[in-house]
């Protein structure tokens, strides 16, 4: 077993902000897969190249001048902590995950962050691909509505109307896109724990993991 909490489910879902409190609380590293392949799709269109190139992405992802330091996301020096986050990046990263290699080229970057401290990581394939052996697997999810009201809160848009529909619709098509793709499709496995978070507050969400951790401690 791997000293792992593997932290698997749909864009928008908290999964992040869950799993790096449970990181924080254990005193164990977090993995944000999600960022490097966003950070990945960033670097392809500054760098101009077409995303139908699956090739040469690979190429680009294997030397990707990434790092993490102090809390922020550095592509070659520069701080793209929040550029990443918009959703056109996420709908480019969701499109370059589906190619097998740029996914192979990842798969050692992101195992590299695994070290003797324990490691909690989040994404669509920690569970079945990176760290199967994992301690302990969770799918963590909630409505399409309720993950849609919640990015809108993030940016500060009303829950109705034309900007939240185009919201809602984006985690629609991407849940779609992640769950139908042939290569790491996202679904919950057979030994992972399902946690819909739709009526849970982010502490209970943390509570539900930690308390689950110390059954297979
Ligand atoms: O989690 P986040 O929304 O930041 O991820 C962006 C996109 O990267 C996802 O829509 C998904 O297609 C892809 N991804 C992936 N495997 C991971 C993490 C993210 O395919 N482990």
């Amino acid at each position: 077993m791997q000293k792992v909490i593997a932290i698997d489910g749909p864009s928008a879902s908290g999964k992040g902000t869950v799993a790096a409190r449970v990181a924080a609380k254990l005193g164990w590293d977090y993995l944000d897969s999600g960022a490097i392949y966003r950070a990945t799709a960033l670097h392809v269109a500054n760098q101009h190249i077409d995303f139908s190139n699956e090739d040469e992405i690979a190429q680009l992802a294997e030397h990707l001048p990434l790092r993490f330091q102090a809390g922020k996301i550095l592509l070659a020096d520069e701080d793209v902590s929040s550029t990443i986050r918009n959703e056109e990046v996420g709908m480019n990263a969701s499109r370059i995950a589906a190619y097998a290699k740029v996914r192979a080229a990842l798969l050692q970057r992101l195992r590299s962050f695994l070290t003797e401290k324990g490691l909690v990581a989040d994404g669509r394939d920690i569970g079945s691909l990176i760290f199967p052996q994992a301690k302990l697997k969770i799918f963590l999810t909630a409505s399409a509505q309720v993950r849609a009201e919640r990015r809108a809160k993030q940016l500060n848009i009303a829950c109705e109307g034309e900007a939240f529909e185009r919201i809602l619709n984006d985690i629609i098509a991407r849940d779609k896109a992640d769950a139908s793709r042939p290569v790491a499709p996202l679904r919950q496995l057979p030994d992972a724990h399902l946690l819909d978070t739709s009526d849970l507050s982010i502490e209970e969400s943390v509570q539900h993991i930690l308390d689950l951790y110390q059954t297979v401690a």
